[in-house]
């Protein structure tokens, strides 16, 4: 690192205290700029760096709710509005447990390079609560989501602020978020939300984009060297929107997933997932893996370890942050995996990155790799504007090209600056500049 970028993440240190996932996301991304500041006195003129890290607002709020037994239940609520300067905030909302302001922050942090990547015009923010939806009743999601959005509606608009889905929110949570907007801001704002239900404003191939994105990513990785998906091996994490979507896209190009896994272990299932199955057990039931592998032969459970200690040809982590370790990198180079594609948001710890970088295989992070989910959001955006809707063929064919674009950009961009193959660096100089050259036009804001 450069003085002037140490100093800064010195700062963001002393100023977000104990908001560890915030600190290893600024790192990773400020590590990556001293070849772009090099050149340009004028980013550290204009104090760009320590206007980046500093969110533009951060919105914390109480979410007061009454489950089915009649108890009064208080979660904590999020919404932190990064940074404004190419469009109206734009990322999702997560519900879960663990949800806390620092994940909100190195989520929003991150979302401002990759929504930059799609050159789509948005700017970044991220939100949610520490609200667990497993085993709550429709009725309780409802409830909770109303109390939420009752706050949170404030705060959002088409123009101002466009939340989404994220971990623990799926189309349920969109509609009855969208239902209380709509209700106490007594306008059919159908941009304010995106991941809504086709018959209210949603987009065909929002559902799949970021999985699809993900898996269209690493083929245009294996394209650098002349290879593709087809015939390989590949482990997949997670199990909820982004994994399915990444199977599905996978068995169309040719590729065999063979691992799934959620919070309480993973399967493995040699033959190749059963889409259809996992479809089944975790759209409709909202069940288990563990669920899939009762009603598959010849599909086993295991609850030590990780799928990283699979052999496989690609990784996609499609779970959640820091689920790969140095040490599950290690394992996944010693078993020949050639290419890490991140479905999920920062999957690897940096430990892990250094270890796919000095194996020289090719690494891609959640910034560029899994953008195609906010890109279709912003294509629905772009339909609820115009009050069309496009069949799933436009949307998909506007998915890929976006993919193949956000792609070429990181390779050209690490290409230019002297670092070939080096994604991490692709994508975050390109995100960067994007971003740094617009707050430089708009003034010291
Ligand atoms: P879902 O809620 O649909 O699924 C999340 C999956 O990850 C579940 O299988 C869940 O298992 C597992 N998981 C979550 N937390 C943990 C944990 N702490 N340990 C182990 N497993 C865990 O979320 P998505 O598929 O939408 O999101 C997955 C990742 O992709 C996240 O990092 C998200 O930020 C990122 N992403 C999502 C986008 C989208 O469009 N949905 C867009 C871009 C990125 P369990 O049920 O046991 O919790």
């Amino acid at each position: 690192m450069n003085a002037q970028v140490d100093k800064v993440y010195e700062q963001v240190v002393a100023r977000n205290r104990g908001e560890v996932e915030f600190h290893q996301a600024v790192r990773e991304v400020l590590d990556s700029l001293t070849p772009a500041l090099e050149g340009h006195p004028e980013y550290t003129e204009n104090g760009l760096l320590e206007r980046l890290v500093e969110p533009e607002r951060q919105i914390v709020f109480r979410v007061p709710w009454v489950d089915d037994a009649g108890n009064v239940q208080v979660n904590r609520g999020f919404r932190i509005e990064f940074n404004s300067a190419l469009g109206p905030y734009k990322g999702g909302l997560r519900f879960h447990p663990s949800v806390n302001i620092g994940i909100i922050k190195f989520l929003g942090f991150e979302q401002i390079f990759k929504n930059a990547l799609t050159g789509q015009g948005i700017g970044g923010g991220k939100g949610g609560s520490d609200f667990d939806p497993h085993g709550k009743s429709d009725a309780e999601v409802m409830r909770f989501c109303q109390s939420f959005m009752t706050e949170l509606s404030r705060h959002i608009g088409p123009n101002t602020d466009v939340p989404a889905g994220d971990i623990g929110v799926g189309g349920r949570e969109i509609g009855y978020l969208f239902g209380q907007y709509k209700r106490l801001r007594n306008r059919y704002d159908a941009g304010v939300l995106t991941g809504k239900g086709l018959g209210f404003g949603g987009s065909l191939a929002r559902t799949e984009a970021t999985g699809y994105g993900t898996v269209l990513f690493a083929q245009s990785m294996l394209g650098t060297k002349g290879d593709s998906l087809e015939g390989k091996t590949v482990a997949v994490s997670g199990s909820g929107n982004v994994a399915i979507y990444a199977v599905e896209k996978l068995q169309a190009l040719g590729g065999k997933a063979v691992t799934i896994s959620d919070s309480s272990g993973y399967v493995v299932d040699e033959a190749g997932i059963d889409l259809d199955l996992l479809k089944q057990v975790k759209e409709v039931e909202r069940g288990r893996v563990a669920d899939y592998a009762a009603r598959r032969p010849g599909a086993r459970v295991a609850t030590g370890g990780s799928v990283w200690q699979v052999p496989c040809d690609v990784a996609l982590p499609c779970a959640t942050q820091n689920e790969l370790d140095g040490d599950a990198a290690a394992t996944l180079v010693k078993n020949g995996c050639g290419v890490v594609a991140e479905g999920a948001n920062m999957p690897s710890t940096p430990e892990a990155i250094e270890v796919f970088q000095k194996a020289g295989i090719l690494y891609a992070p959640g910034k560029a790799a899994n953008a195609g989910g906010v890109a279709t959001s912003a294509l629905e955006m772009e339909q609820n504007a115009s009050r069309t809707r496009w069949d799933f063929e436009t949307a998909n064919a506007k998915l890929t090209d976006i993919m193949a674009d956000i792609h070429d950009s990181c390779v050209e961009t690490a290409e230019r600056y002297g670092q070939p193959g080096n994604y991490v660096l692709g994508a975050n100089v390109t995100g960067f500049t994007r971003v740094a050259d617009v707050m430089i036009a708009h003034g010291i804001i």
